[in-house]
């Protein structure tokens, strides 16, 4: 599913953020990416959904060899994967459910098949009493669980989540979890950047730590201990 060989990222004040990282994962795979502020973990996933591009090395992700993609197949690749962000990213001017439809809209899916997609995605995280809100109206669980929706409602093969839970309160993360768990339990892939300690160890999944842009430990269902 996903192939990075000795990928290098050098940013251009000379900082090297990913130094000659090669990690394969497997179709279906969940996976965590740990590490301290600054370990490389947000350089690693931006290069995995090719908004920064690697200096040297080679990543692959589904068919697209990033390496000989060209500028016109991006959006292609795009839709083949759904991304989550710490801070939601919903478009304050739209409803819960105009989020979710205008990003099958950009893909130009046919108006038919719209209405019906976007309740179904709304129903599987549990907010279809919230179709007609605006984001501001809801809580950040709540928004979280609409940027899941969008995230996955084109059926991408693979979700990226970096930090989804950083700005949750337990009980919200765990919330959001279950549902990361359902969607993987379908057969997505979940590759997810965090910090939080409690969720790794309650829900154990590979587990890819970084420092100073290595990977320091790739380990089935390992734990997150004060040490790391
Ligand atoms: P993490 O997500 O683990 O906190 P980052 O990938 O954000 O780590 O950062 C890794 C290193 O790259 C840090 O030293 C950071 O200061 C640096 N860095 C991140 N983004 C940029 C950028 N746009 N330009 C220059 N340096 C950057
Ligand atoms: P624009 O080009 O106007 O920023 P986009 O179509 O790129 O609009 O994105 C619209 C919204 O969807 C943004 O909030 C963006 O962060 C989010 N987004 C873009 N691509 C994806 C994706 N693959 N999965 C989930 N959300 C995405």
């Amino acid at each position: 599913m996903i192939q990075m060989k000795n990928v290098m990222k050098k940013y251009t004040n000379g900082v090297i953020a990913i130094k000659d990282l090669s990690l394969t994962v497997d179709p279906g795979e969940f996976l965590y990416v740990i590490g301290p502020s600054g370990a490389g973990k947000s350089t690693l996933i931006k290069m995995l959904y090719h908004e920064l591009v690697p200096t040297s090395g080679t990543i692959q992700v589904g068919k697209y060899d990033f390496s000989t993609m060209s500028d016109k197949d991006v959006p292609y690749f795009r839709r083949g994967i759904g991304i989550v962000f710490q801070d939601f990213k919903l478009l304050p001017r739209l409803t819960v459910y105009e989020n979710i439809a205008y990003a099958m809209e950009v893909i130009e899916a046919r108006d038919e098949d719209i209405k019906p997609r976007v309740l179904h995605v709304l129903k599987l995280v549990g907010l279809e009493q919230k179709v007609r809100r605006f984001p501001s109206e809801l809580s950040g669980g709540e928004q979280q669980r609409v940027s899941i929706a969008r995230a996955i409602v084109n059926a991408p093969d693979v979700v990226i989540a970096d930090e989804p839970t950083g700005n949750l309160d337990p009980d919200t993360s765990d919330g959001i979890m279950d549902i990361l768990e359902r969607i993987n339990a379908d057969g997505t892939t979940i590759i997810m950047a965090t910090h939080n300690r409690e969720l790794v160890n309650a829900r154990p999944h590979r587990l890819l730590e970084i420092a100073g842009g290595r990977l320091v430990r790739d380990e089935q269902g390992g734990s997150y201990s004060d040490e790391d």
